[in-house]
């Protein structure tokens, strides 16, 4: 069979890998430290780091075709990988996913909306930015930031020089707080022929800035419901996304969408898929790499997906006897306060979600 590369060895990896084995693949992953979530379930693994160039071309001859589940990528190692095997998606898709600054201004390209944001190099810059943008405001790196790290609320009486020292001197970007209703997400499928799928909008609760739970459907009416796809397509199209894009984004109190950011790779908030749907974003996203037509992103079900984070994981036993209850190990040997560990798929009935 033809073998898949995963750029990231993490759980969406390890997702991906088990997808992509139910379609007759083998999968080949790539990162660094042993014993990774994808190790577990690949064909075969490679332990190195993302700028290990004897270990990228070796990688990349052993593939037929090379993807990622992680976007922070240096742009020298995706460079490289495209010399040698096909790169789905390509470089201007994590490149815009790696930065917050061109992310937002891309967005905004395509007639999209974001909230108000400002690039943030020095103290002075964050001053202004402030007297533009107002309090509360979000000071956020623009790289690396996952699970809500790298990030400061700028309050009424928070002091700026503290905020911009929290920061470590990385280069920020300031955004205006967006008084939302809620919180949704679109998972796009695409591929390289330019057909597409969108699964319907979930809703997502998150805590200390980490993803809590996902629920479909959303509770939003439905005329921005098909705006959300509308939104989230266009983006997947602009982006000349192969393989799948995440698009968060708030519903604010007067009923617009605002896009918060984008993921090109499988998503935490699509992991309702996997027991809702025939062909879930883990299918979708082999599905769109390896050139096969899409699947049914039909919702045969109401769920929630919850969240084990750190020692939540330690209540996994009990979802066994939970008739309703699709549980998700990652196999990650460490359990560490904010570590996303699993997840627990809560099924129920079409119109029988519990009330809030
Ligand atoms: P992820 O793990 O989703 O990649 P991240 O670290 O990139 O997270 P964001 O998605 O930017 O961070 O922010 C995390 C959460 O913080 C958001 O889902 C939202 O709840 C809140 N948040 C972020 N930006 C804003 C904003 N401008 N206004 C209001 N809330 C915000
Ligand atoms: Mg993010
Ligand atoms: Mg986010």
């Amino acid at each position: 069979g033809s073998t898949i590369g995963i750029i990231g060895n993490g759980q969406l990896g390890r997702m991906t890998a088990l997808a992509a084995a139910r379609l007759g693949y083998m999968c080949h992953v790539f990162g660094p430290g042993e014993d990774s979530p994808a190790e577990q379930v690949a064909h075969k693994a490679t332990v190195a780091d993302y700028d290990d160039r004897d270990a990228l071309i070796a990688f990349a001859d052993a593939c037929d075709v090379v993807t990622f589940e992680f976007e922070n990528i240096p742009h020298e190692s995706v460079q490289l990988l495209t010399e040698h095997v096909d790169v789905r998606p390509g470089w201007n898709c994590l490149h815009l996913s790696q930065d917050r600054l061109i992310e937002k201004t891309f967005i905004n390209e395509c007639g999209i909306a974001t909230a108000p944001f400002k690039g943030v190099d020095s103290l002075a810059d964050l001053e202004k930015a402030v007297d533009e943008l107002g309090r509360p405001s979000i000071l956020k790196t623009t790289r690396m930031g996952y699970d809500g790290k790298g990030q400061a609320l700028i309050r009424p009486e928070t002091d700026l020089a503290t905020a911009y020292e929290s920061m470590a001197n990385a280069p920020s970007v300031l955004e205006g707080f967006v008084d939302f209703q809620r919180e949704i997400s679109v998972v796009v499928a695409r591929s390289a022929c330019g057909q597409w799928t969108a699964f319907e909008p979930a809703e997502n609760i998150h805590v200390d800035g980490i993803l809590d739970t996902s629920t479909v459907p959303a509770h939003i009416p439905d005329g921005l419901i098909e705006e959300a796809v509308r939104i989230a397509v266009t983006l997947a199209e602009k982006m000349e996304i192969i393989g799948l894009v995440a698009v968060e984004m708030f519903h604010t109190k007067d009923d617009q969408l605002i896009v918060n950011e984008v993921a090109p790779r499988p998503h935490n908030s699509g992991h309702w898929t996997q027991d809702a749907c025939y062909s879930d974003q883990f299918e979708q996203f082999v599905r769109a790499v390896c050139g096969l037509p899409l699947g049914s992103v039909e919702r045969r079900n109401d769920l929630v997906m919850k969240n084990l984070i750190g020692f939540d994981v330690e209540k996994w036993p009990d979802y066994l006897n939970e008739p309703n209850a699709k549980l998700h190990l990652y196999g990650k040997a460490s359990t560490r306060r904010g570590r996303k560990m699993g997840h627990v798929n809560l099924v129920y009935p079409l119109g029988e979600l519990p009330k809030e």
